[in-house]
């Protein structure tokens, strides 16, 4: 039997199981960095069922038996699933900084959150797309030493659609650096419809506002409030550091879909948002550094159900697709993000644009900064 160590987080597992004379063994394994540590078992009490969780206790048997130290070799050779570690790419001297913060999609990946990325120009944030745990993930690249994605830092996102997957943490951008002491409204760019969406999640959480408001909690008057722009093709915002534009990006029968193009003073980042392959975008990235795009694995596409093929072929973009995109604009960096990889692995995927593509490309991980 094979067990996660409940609250370790280092690659740790422990083996178990009942020898012919009932006697049950347990063993742990240790992942961490690139060391693997044996810690030994010990005997079974007499009284102890195989269903009781086992736990480790000193003293332990110094010396391995032979069926255990059989298993601690079996078990190495079990492939263990490890969450990747997020990179950093960008060097100190960038005054432009990409953060994604999550690289998911509607699958409910614990190692990848709903997708939303930062752009971080100096001390400023702006948030692309609010999908679940963004908040946190932006706590943690904070921790991670970007200051901008300080909870209470967070002032403006861009939606690109109004897909959950993409909202699902809108309340959350909403309320939670509010209560985390953030005086000010949040700005939020997005389509027609955003507004709507604005007013109901405010009122849906209209009684938590008000005893916060009115209670003992202290709370400022304005950090719960949305101050919301509804977009249209074209220069949606402009400040000292960045100059933001949106353009129209086709997601199968949604209305309104948009990929943004951020110009800031020592990088152009382009953000695909979901899409097919799309025209305008290749316009709108015209000499950018840095083109974020959504995709998804050509080669295990063929083994979707047709029902999901149709979907996926006129709401999003292949690897095959994207790659022939990527020639025609040649950006500095492809990232991608948004993958669907139905069990192609990150490698795989990459190997996927690598043959039709010879620039440099890298696959998303939520918190790389990029
Ligand atoms: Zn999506
Ligand atoms: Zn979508």
């Amino acid at each position: 039997m094979l067990a996660p160590i409940p609250g370790d987080d280092r690659r740790s597992y422990l083996f178990w199981g009942t020898r012919p004379e009932r006697e049950l063994w347990l063993t742990s394994l240790a992942w961490h960095r690139d060391s693997l540590k044996v810690f030994g078992f010990l005997p079974r009490q007499q009284s102890q069922s195989v269903d009781q969780a086992p736990t480790l206790q000193a003293p332990m048997k110094p010396a391995l038996t032979i069926s255990a130290l059989a298993a601690v070799l079996l078990a190495a050779c079990v492939h263990v699933e490890t969450t990747p570690a997020p990179r950093t790419l960008a060097s100190p001297g960038e005054r432009t900084r990409l953060v994604m913060l999550g690289t998911g999609t509607p699958n409910a990946d614990p190692a990848r959150s709903g997708p939303s990325l930062a752009i971080v120009v100096d001390d400023t944030a702006y948030l692309v797309d609010s999908g679940p745990g963004v908040v946190r993930r932006a706590a943690e690249a904070a921790k991670r030493g970007v200051e901008a994605l300080r909870v209470e830092n967070l002032r403006h996102v861009f939606l690109t659609h109004l897909h959950s997957d993409h909202t699902l943490g809108l309340p959350d951008l909403i309320f939670t650096p509010w209560v985390l002491e953030r005086d000010q409204p949040l700005q939020v760019f997005g389509p027609p419809g955003t507004r709507a969406m604005s007013d109901h999640l405010t009122a849906a959480w209209s009684e938590d506002t008000e005893l916060r408001l009115n209670g003992l909690e202290p709370a400022n008057s304005r950090g719960y409030l949305t101050e919301v722009h509804e977009l249209e093709p074209g220069l949606v915002y402009e400040d000292e550091l960045v100059k933001v534009h949106a353009f129209r990006v086709p997601h199968g029968s949604w209305m309104h879909s948009f990929g943004f193009r951020f110009e800031t003073p020592d990088r152009v980042i382009v953000v695909s948002g979901d899409t097919t392959p799309s025209d305008e975008l290749v316009r709108a990235a015209k000499d950018c550094d840095t083109l974020v795009h959504e995709v998804y694995s050509a080669f295990t596409y063929k083994g979707r159900p047709d029902v999901w093929k149709k979907y996926h072929a006129v709401f999003h973009t292949s690897t095959v697709e994207l790659a022939a995109i990527a020639s025609q604009i040649q950006p500095r960096l492809l990232v991608l993000t948004h993958q669907l990889f139905w069990g192609q692995s990150e490698e795989g995927l990459l190997t996927e644009i690598r043959d039709l593509y010879d620039g440099e490309v890298i696959s998303a991980r939520d918190l790389d900064i990029l």
